[in-house]
């Protein structure tokens, strides 16, 4: 919901069915411009409190709903979402930068994640397991959790936000969602709005924004509230760590897709044209910003040498600029801040050592495509996310010497083997400590239906239908015909 102050929209926050205001405002600012694109409240833990207050009342009859009126609402906000997706567009350039073809893919996921997940109520709850007491039937049955706190990131912004409440809420369980300071609107309001449209009953999804460095209080009220079950979160894994220690300490779950170190290995027998395509998606799709981005591309030494050279050129032909003009593929990078991190982890590698093959430096508020060679081992960039358009290349003597190098890494998100043999690249990733392995493609892709998660640092839970495990909890209920049989 918006209003607006000399033309700049201001927004509100969205508890308990209805759109609250707030005392304090923020500037929610244009990463390629640096203007401020809305004002937005600055939310306060009182603010998280009446939303938890709200879904906790709201849950019974939510997970009560039968299945059909569940499914009618989460097509209708897929028709939403479907009908407004160019000005969700708009917005995802005007608030992260976001360009055309990323605004596209996730407008797409998240239609189809919401299609898919209307079934995801009528699947199957449970089991009937066999008791060694005579005459006692017994089931194992699945009941949603309760409250579910979502904190969700800026960068995939929309498909990022709509994995975070529309899993939890298939299964049952009502929603506090607390967006990125960095995309409140994109991440946070705008599901809201059209949650609201849909005609989801007051209290299922509640939105709470923050200003810049607010995130604490926030989440301790979800901590510390016992109508909270789980908190479900998607960022760094630095991030991540804080949140599952307090989880354990208040014996919360929690579920959690962390970053990613993600290898891409190029065996002698790909397809180089291919290749090179596949590498520059993977690398440098919107910016390198992704969790699943390539970081590394890892090519047996036979083909290093053509494939680098066409993969330089290639990334040399990609247009930085205005995320909102639709021949830009790379848009800005989120902050100056963040711009500034990958500049200095460029920088720190080259003066340890590394060569630059292209890119290395910023245009603008945007940094160019980068390829780095020769990176050395003490260097951050060689084996920790850089959140930005960068790739280190590195030769590799054979695919058991690539899945070495991918397995050294503190992180498991994802991984692609380009080959021709697809027995070859089969066997390669059933030994490679990934939860996505892509044979002859890529690293960076996303299906509402498929268990998208990570292992090690990566974090720990699966998107999509299999999710039911995280988001639901198993109660053993037996009924026992007869009397008697106690051994007192
Ligand atoms: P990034 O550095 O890419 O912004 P973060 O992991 O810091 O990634 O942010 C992802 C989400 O986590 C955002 O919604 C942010 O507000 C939130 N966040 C960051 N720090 C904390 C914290 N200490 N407690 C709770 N949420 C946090």
């Amino acid at each position: 919901m918006t209003s607006e102050t000399n033309r700049i929209p201001e927004y509100q926050q969205y508890i308990d069915g209805r759109w609250a205001g707030s005392t304090r405002l923020f500037d929610d600012l244009d990463p390629y411009r640096g203007t401020v694109m809305a004002r937005v409240p600055a939310g306060t833990r009182a603010d998280a409190a009446r939303a938890v207050d709200a879904a906790a009342a709201a849950f019974p009859a939510w997970a009560d709903l039968p299945p059909a009126e569940k499914q009618t609402l989460f097509l209708r906000a897929a028709d939403i979402v479907e009908r407004r997706r160019d000005e969700i567009a708009g917005l995802l350039a005007a608030e992260t930068g976001c360009a055309a073809g990323f605004a596209g893919f996730q407008t797409l996921t998240a239609i189809r994640l919401l299609r898919q997940a209307s079934n995801w109520a009528y699947l199957p709850v449970g089991e009937v397991i066999r008791s060694d007491n005579p005459g006692t039937f017994a089931l194992a049955l699945r009941r949603p959790l309760g409250v579910v706190a979502g904190i969700s990131p800026w960068n995939g912004a929309q498909v990022l936000a709509w994995r975070t409440v529309a899993n939890p809420l298939a299964f049952g369980n009502t929603v506090v969602l607390k967006p990125s300071e960095e995309a409140p609107i994109t991440a946070g309001l705008l599901v809201a709005e059209i949650m609201a449209e849909a005609g989801f009953p007051a209290g299922v999804l509640n939105v709470v924004t923050h200003a810049p460095g607010e995130a604490v209080p926030i989440a301790d009220e979800f901590f510390e509230r016992p109508e909270v079950r789980c908190v479900n979160f998607t960022g760094s894994s630095a991030t991540g760590r804080i949140l599952a220690e307090r989880a354990g300490r208040a014996l919360k779950r929690c579920v959690l897709e962390l970053g990613g170190y993600n290898p891409l290995i190029v065996l002698d027998d790909a397809d180089l044209d291919y290749a090179v395509e596949a590498a520059a998606f993977a690398a440098f799709f919107h910016s390198g910003q992704i969790c699943m981005s390539a970081r590394k591309v890892l090519v047996e030494r036979t083909v290093y040498g053509p494939f680098i050279e066409r993969l330089t050129a290639r990334a040399q032909e990609l247009r930085s600029g205005d995320p909102a003009d639709p021949g830009t593929v790379i848009g800005p990078l989120i902050t100056p801040a963040a711009l500034g991190r990958v500049a200095r982890d460029v920088q720190d590698a080259v003066a340890a050592g590394a060569k630059v093959l292209t890119g290395g430096t910023a245009d603008g508020p945007c940094y160019r495509p980068t390829i780095l060679a020769d990176v050395p081992a003490g260097a951050r960039i060689h084996s920790a996310e850089t959140f930005g358009p960068v790739l280190v290349a590195h030769p590799v003597e054979n695919a058991d010497e690539a899945v070495a190098i991918a397995n050294s890494t503190s992180y498991g998100l994802s991984a692609g083997i380009l080959t021709s043999d697809s027995q070859r690249g089969f066997a390669l990733a059933r030994r490679i400590d990934a939860g996505v392995v892509h044979v002859n493609d890529q690293t960076v892709a996303d299906e509402p239906q498929l268990p998208l998660g990570g292992v090690k640092d990566s974090g720990w839970g699966r998107s999509g239908p299999h999710s039911m495990a995280d988001f639901t909890e198993l109660q053993w209920v037996t009924t026992r015909e007869g009397t008697g049989g106690y051994p007192i």
